[in-house]
């Protein structure tokens, strides 16, 4: 399909799985572990990657791969790969480039997930990562980079502070020490943000948030924009250019060119560590991938009601919302999310500090406390004493999460109804 020319709500409902006359409507889920061949020597040119096909769903899976490249199709990429968890979407991104003795550096600004797996289990691994404040200048952060420093890392509208990330600056830093940019698209999505276009040359993704949107799967992908010459760097990344001896002494930035990186990702990482979806999740994943354009559009305009009226609030001691005009964020925003939409998510904190804010959720009744945001569902979380709570305050502060902070992610629900659900708990607090 000549999918770059269709506009994003249509890539939403049809890109990836294109049937042909008889063929199912929906994506078809391929729940099988393997693949039959007729000839051993088939099979054989398989593993040596002679032959495109599936052999083995550890390491790719049909409804999988249709599901990646609906999502390669919104980012604008030229490959991508499913992942069983946004979790081993970072992982796998920095895995596939760094190994032990190399470094990276990092916006401290990241997900408390993603800040534990760079700060705590990479480095167990020997690789270390460098954290930089995302909004220093590009000499500051120049000056984290050494000789074996393999990629730079951000993401674009960080959870839960929604500090939005100057992509095009982060995209300079990374091109003048030849390395890639790697960012998190999870909140933005596709769908208000193109990282592409402002220079990130890789793209992870929790699937879990709003591609899924439900709630029914966790999930991650990669995206590879294709844009990053390997070649042309090749000292600093022998595992792109140099010969796989598990693969008879393949190079894949020679034999795969613009699929090099998601092609490596595949058939060493995947192959070795096996962190695929299941096909049912991925099928689920592409459910919520055909209403994303309606819902992140939704999801934003409930989100600029709510945090109007919680900047009203006389309770509220303060809010961070990028589609707020006073936001630290907001020109930024307005520059490069489509139509100055971020998310549905935004931060406030409670007068009388964390445990008024506490409080404050505990009375509400419509909306969830859970673990989780960018769902249909409403819900509110507070970091310090749950995703962050291993978090000392010092790291607390560098990852942009106040003890006080509501993270609050905005659902399909009417707004009024939302509104008069905060206005009882305000009252329970009083
Ligand atoms: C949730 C999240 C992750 C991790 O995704 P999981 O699917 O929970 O492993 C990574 N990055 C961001 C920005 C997230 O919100």
């Amino acid at each position: 399909m000549a999918s770059k020319k269709l506009s994003p709500e249509t890539l939403c409902v049809k890109a990836g799985w294109d049937p042909k006359k008889g063929e199912p409507r929906q994506v078809p889920i391929y729940q099988t572990t393997t693949f039959k061949y007729e000839t051993s020597e088939q099979m054989a040119d398989l593993f040596d990657l002679k032959a495109p096909g599936y052999f083995y769903t550890r390491l790719q899976n049909p409804t999988n791969d249709l599901v990646a490249a609906k999502i390669a199709a919104l980012e604008g990429g030229c490959s991508a790969m499913l992942t069983s968890s946004g979790q081993a979407a970072s992982f796998f991104a920095v895995l596939n480039l760094c190994e032990a003795g190399d470094h990276f550096v990092s916006a401290s600004t990241i997900y408390g997930g993603t800040f534990n797996l760079f700060a705590i289990t990479l480095k167990k691994m020997g690789i270390e990562c460098t954290f930089v404040n995302a909004d220093a200048s590009e000499e500051e952060i120049s000056a984290a980079f050494r000789p074996n420093t393999k990629l730079l890392f951000g993401e674009t509208l960080t959870n839960p502070g929604v500090n939005v990330l100057d992509i095009e600056k982060f995209a300079r830093i990374a091109h003048s020490h030849g390395v890639p940019l790697i960012v998190d698209n999870t909140f933005p999505t596709p769908i208000n943000c193109r990282p592409f276009e402002w220079g990130a040359d890789i793209v992870t993704h929790a699937t879990t948030k709003y591609m899924d949107g439900h709630s029914t799967s966790v999930g991650g992908a990669i995206v590879d924009s294709g844009n990053f010459d390997w070649a042309a760097h090749a000292g600093k990344f022998p595992g792109m250019t140099e010969p796989d001896e598990s693969y008879h002494g393949l190079a894949y930035a020679r034999a795969f060119g613009k699929n090099a990186f998601i092609t490596k990702a595949t058939v060493q990482l995947m192959r070795d560590l096996g962190s695929i979806p299941s096909p049912f999740n991925s099928y689920l994943l592409n459910v919520g991938l055909e209403s994303l354009q309606a819902r992140v559009e939704r999801h934003c305009a409930n989100a600029l009601v709510m945090a109007e009226y919680l900047s009203q609030c006389p309770e509220v001691a303060w809010i961070k919302f990028p589609g707020l005009p006073g936001d630290k964020y907001h020109d930024l925003a307005q520059k490069q999310f489509t139509n100055g939409r971020s998310s549905g998510v935004m931060c406030f904190g409670i007068k009388g500090g964390r445990e008024r804010s506490i409080k404050f959720m505990d009375s509400l009744k419509l909306i969830n406390i859970v673990t989780h945001v960018a769902d249909a569902a409403s819900c509110v979380l507070h970091p310090a004493s749950h995703t962050h709570r291993q978090l000392t305050d010092e790291q607390l502060i560098a990852a942009g999460v106040q003890p006080d902070l509501i993270r609050f992610s905005v659902g399909l629900e009417n707004t009024d109804d939302l509104i008069a659900d905060m206005e009882q708990a305000f009252a329970s607090i009083k």
